[in-house]
């Protein structure tokens, strides 16, 4: 699928596909069986475009935060509507600094829609791909494209990734389920980025593990994106808080090791 075509694509709104997606997160397909102790807070980037790649690590790296970036190969050194994507050197220089690279499928690919080989083959060309441009560290995050899954789908990507990103706003508690996990939107609407403060905020007084996605990191951003100063604003709250902010695996592995109750 070409650059044009991902920018005009729209996930169904027929009622069975809505209807589907709303049942879909309510099927827990692998629950956390543990409880976070401490909040962990994950900047994450989907697709992923080069300006996450720069300016969004710099404001992570600028408090010691590590994130992670849902790599899209069919988009690599392409030009879209979230500007210009990432390339072979963004995905060296992110792991050389401590930030994850996760999956994405290759063609950005509405999985709700397709069937589960279909859906699974684009998956692991997107991890060959990954292989062929370099990365040799054993991918294991995932985020579902559009947000878009179903529940005869989830279960099968548990024998391929640790955890699963969803798009649903929310925080992640014991019982999330690590292959749709809750996520805070920042994007071109304003009250995504209060309700990412807010929620932070919240998070002081009830540890959680949260996930914060955006995609372009741009003073003229897509309405998929933010600019710096809101994501630096974050940022900054996050780190305030004395949250941890790391990776999703470093999550994870802490919570599954040092957490569980
Ligand atoms: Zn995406």
């Amino acid at each position: 699928m070409n650059a044009a075509a991902l920018s005009a694509y729209q996930p169904s709104d027929s009622l069975l596909a809505k209807l589907r997606r709303r049942t879909a997160r309510w099927h827990v397909a692998r629950p956390l069986d543990a409880a976070p102790r401490r909040t962990r807070i994950c900047f994450t980037f989907d697709d992923f475009p080069k300006s996450a790649a720069d300016t969004g690590a710099d404001i992570l790296d600028s408090v010691g935060a590590k994130g992670c970036y849902y790599a899209c190969t069919g988009m690599v050194g392409t030009e879209n509507h979230l500007g210009e994507m990432f390339d072979e050197g963004d995905l060296k220089t992110l792991t050389a600094s401590g930030h994850e690279i996760g999956a994405h499928t290759q063609t950005h690919l509405d999985c709700s829609q397709a069937p589960a080989d279909i859906v699974l083959a684009d998956i692991d060309a997107n991890l060959r791909n990954l292989v062929a441009m370099g990365h040799d560290e054993i991918v294991r995050q995932f985020a579902w494209p559009y947000g878009e899954t179903r529940r005869d789908l989830k279960p099968r990507l548990a024998t391929r990734f640790d955890a699963v990103r969803g798009i649903h706003p929310g925080v992640n508690g014991r019982r999330a389920d690590l292959m749709q996990l809750f996520a805070l939107e920042l994007n071109a609407d304003e009250s995504t980025i209060e309700r990412a403060a807010h929620m932070i905020e919240q998070s002081t007084g009830a540890p959680a593990w949260i996930f914060v996605f955006t995609h372009d990191v741009r003073q003229k951003h897509s309405k998929w994106g933010t600019t710096p100063a809101h994501f630096r604003r974050l940022v900054n709250l996050a780190h305030d808080t004395g949250a941890i902010l790391q990776t999703p695996s470093s999550a994870l592995d802490a919570i599954m090791q040092a957490e569980r109750a």
